[in-house]
């Protein structure tokens, strides 16, 4: 039985989210993954095969060169400035 780490609460249900994979300064935007999502705290929990396939398509994107579905352009400001 699938007990959330956060909360303890035993009910989840699936949903499909938006998950950014970061790595330093890189980011990658996967729409629509599958997820768990806890009912009481909202925690989301993925499973370990989808995060190596997001893993794996952002080296594909950052290293081999792969073009993604599409690209924005994401404004980064400091807060102080602001
Ligand atoms: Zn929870």
């Amino acid at each position: 039985m699938k007990v959330c780490n956060f909360c303890g609460n035993k009910n989840f249900r699936e949903k499909h989210v938006q998950y950014i994979y970061r790595h330093n300064e890189q980011m990658l935007v996967v729409s629509n993954v599958p997820c768990e999502e806890c009912e009481y705290c909202g925690e989301q929990y993925f499973k370990a095969d989808i995060l190596k396939k997001i893993e794996k398509d952002f080296t594909d994107i950052y290293v081999e060169g792969k073009k993604p579905e599409r690209e924005v352009k994401v404004p980064i400001e400091e807060f102080a400035k602001i």
